[in-house]
């Protein structure tokens, strides 16, 4: 099978992964240092992270038992996986999307039934309607704003495959603090749907390596006894605690990066390259007069690092730029506006 690949080069401007462009505040530094300051470096961490879960749950106005945290939303997904896939299940998803959903599906045993997207990159209700009662997956993939096209999903699309999916459906919102809407609306104590979040993107916590979700309690359970006991050390325990108290700074990041991703979508507008529209903190194009293949390597040798997806099936030719910082975003612009010339 096929590793997954995010090449990390060595270059100027990181535009390539979606991270924010900048730290947290200073401040966080220092609480986190009095935090640390006081954890038991011998003893085994808190094993249900108390702390943490009661603070995502306030976050979210949901209680503490409907929250599970773990190493990168990407190991939420693999829990999910592995509590409710494996050998004889099936997990769907609807491509161009994140490359993990069913990567992920794939390393834990799990089918994948892979439905398409329409050529806009919305997602057809026909087409998800044809894959659910065609395949019964166990696990119903959905990704809002979307990696890597950027689109939100309507509301009542989300709500349709909610109503209608046979198995537990999963709405990764890595991204959903950008989106006017949240699938959060939708958790409840009964329905299996649950939510995924991260601390990488809007919490400027990549290097961190935390992600939770919220869902039924019921269902957290089970995820309990699925990962792996003392899955969350003290230091990133205490990390995403102490992140929580900056939510205003976390907002101020998004409704810039928002303001910033309009700057950069209107510059893109003006060059050779078709732009689809975007709720997150990226933008996918394509160039028009170009291979994708051949601007991304020009970009690097000027140091611009972006996302390649020339050779992504659906995403021929296309390349995908995370928002910087004004400066980063300049130098990427003046580095294509170069290679589209
Ligand atoms: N979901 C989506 C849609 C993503 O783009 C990413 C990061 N690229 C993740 C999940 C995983 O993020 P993390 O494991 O850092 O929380």
């Amino acid at each position: 099978m096929e590793g997954y690949h995010s090449p990390q080069l060595d270059v100027a401007v990181r535009l390539n992964t979606n991270e924010a462009p900048g730290p947290p505040p200073a401040a966080f530094n220092d609480r986190l240092a009095a935090a640390l300051g006081e954890v038991d470096w011998h003893r085994y961490p808190d094993r249900s992270y108390r702390a943490l879960r009661t603070a995502i749950a306030e976050l979210h106005g949901v209680a503490p038992e409907q929250v599970f945290a773990a190493n990168g939303s990407n190991e939420v997904l693999q829990t999910l996986c592995l509590a409710y896939g494996g050998p004889g299940r099936t997990a769907a998803v609807f491509e161009p999307t994140y490359a993990l959903h069913s990567h992920i599906a794939r390393v834990t045993g799990t089918g994948v039934a892979v439905g398409e997207r329409a050529a806009d990159f919305s997602l057809d209700l026909a087409e998800v309607r044809s894959v659910l009662a065609g395949t019964a997956p166990a696990i119903t993939f959905l990704c809002s704003p979307n990696n890597p096209t950027g689109m939100v999903e309507p509301e009542s699309l989300v709500r349709t495959v909610a109503d209608e999916a046979p198995g537990l459906v999963v709405v990764d919102e890595a991204y959903g603090q950008f989106a006017p809407w949240s699938a959060l609306e939708l958790v409840d104590g009964d329905r299996p749907l649950v939510v995924t979040r991260t601390f990488s993107k809007t919490w400027s916590m990549a290097a961190a390596r935390l992600g939770y979700l919220v869902g039924p309690a019921w269902l957290v359970a089970e995820l309990d006894k699925v990962v792996l006991p003392y899955h969350l050390d003290a230091f990133k325990q205490a990390a995403g605690t102490v992140a929580l108290g900056f939510l205003d700074e976390m907002h101020e990041r998004v409704a810039h990066l928002v303001e910033e991703r309009g700057r950069v979508a209107a510059a893109l507008a003006e060059l050779p390259v078709d732009v689809w529209p975007s709720g997150a903190n990226f933008i996918l194009f394509r160039p028009q007069d170009s291979a994708g293949d051949q601007v991304w390597k020009d970009l690097v040798a000027r140091s611009v690092l972006v996302r390649n997806c020339a050779s992504w099936p659906r995403l021929e030719g296309c390349l995908r730029v995370t928002i910087g910082t004004r400066a980063e975003d300049d130098t990427f612009l003046a580095a294509l506006r170069e290679a589209l010339a």
